[in-house]
């Protein structure tokens, strides 16, 4: 299948659960990535700050730039002035880091924390009580060039669909539970982003609002 018929595909598979599709480019050249666009698709997700710049200069300025892998405190000024949601806040350093930046560009940066759903060692995430050390300092409510919208989270890989489904279960009860206690101007919880290729449909059922999907689209990617 094309790209261009993978996306009509994920548009009518998303509509009924009014989420939004975020496809993952990440590897793929510019050529891919005027396909989608082509096919009306503006939110593109990148996970490395090079690539994601390098594809922000090339291509047309109305695409919606997500940063969806680790950020690195020390590269944040490089996304800055363009990103238009950073997914993987896992820090109260990292989220002064991006205030700092969004400051000197007179702008406020959407940020989703991301939260450790995974039975692995290797996922990134704030489990619930740095979540909520987080939420409660009094550094955040400071921030003026930040506002967090929403988490995201990053279900084992597994083929245990149960277990897939109580971690995307936990993170929406999580969402809604803090969407109850700090509702604020800093914090508006509107966004959960979850899913990819291999869980999405779990996670649509769950409650996603955002699935970052990229090998169902783009196809296998090649890191040779
Ligand atoms: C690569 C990536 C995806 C997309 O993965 P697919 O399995 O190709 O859909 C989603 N989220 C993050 C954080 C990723 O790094």
């Amino acid at each position: 299948m094309s790209i261009a018929e993978n996306i009509a595909h994920f548009n009518k598979e998303l509509a009924p659960f009014k989420a939004r599709l975020i496809a993952v480019s990440k590897t793929k050249p510019n050529s891919d990535l005027l396909q989608a666009y082509e096919c009306g698709q503006r939110d593109l997700g990148e996970n490395k700050v090079q690539e994601l710049t390098a594809k922000y200069e090339a291509l047309p300025k109305d695409i919606r730039w997500h940063m969806i892998g680790h950020l690195q405190r020390n590269k944040v000024k490089y996304i800055a002035p363009f990103v238009h949601l950073i997914h993987g806040v896992d820090s109260l350093r990292l989220l002064r880091e991006i205030n700092k930046q969004a400051q000197k560009h007179d702008r406020v940066i959407d940020c989703l924390l991301q939260i450790f759903i995974a039975s692995e060692e290797t996922k990134f995430g704030l489990d619930k009580d740095e979540l909520f050390d987080l939420l409660k300092s009094p550094d955040l409510a400071e921030m003026e060039n930040i506002r967090i919208v929403g988490f995201m989270g990053m279900a084992t890989n597994t083929e245990n669909q149960e277990q897939v489904r109580s971690e995307f279960r936990y993170l929406k009860n999580l969402f809604d539970e803090v969407a109850e206690a700090f509702r604020s101007e800093k914090v508006q919880m509107k966004e959960l982003s979850m899913g990819m290729t291999g869980d999405y449909k779990i996670a649509l059922e769950e409650g996603s609002t955002m699935v970052r999907v990229g090998s169902a689209i783009f196809g296998e990617r090649n890191y040779h």
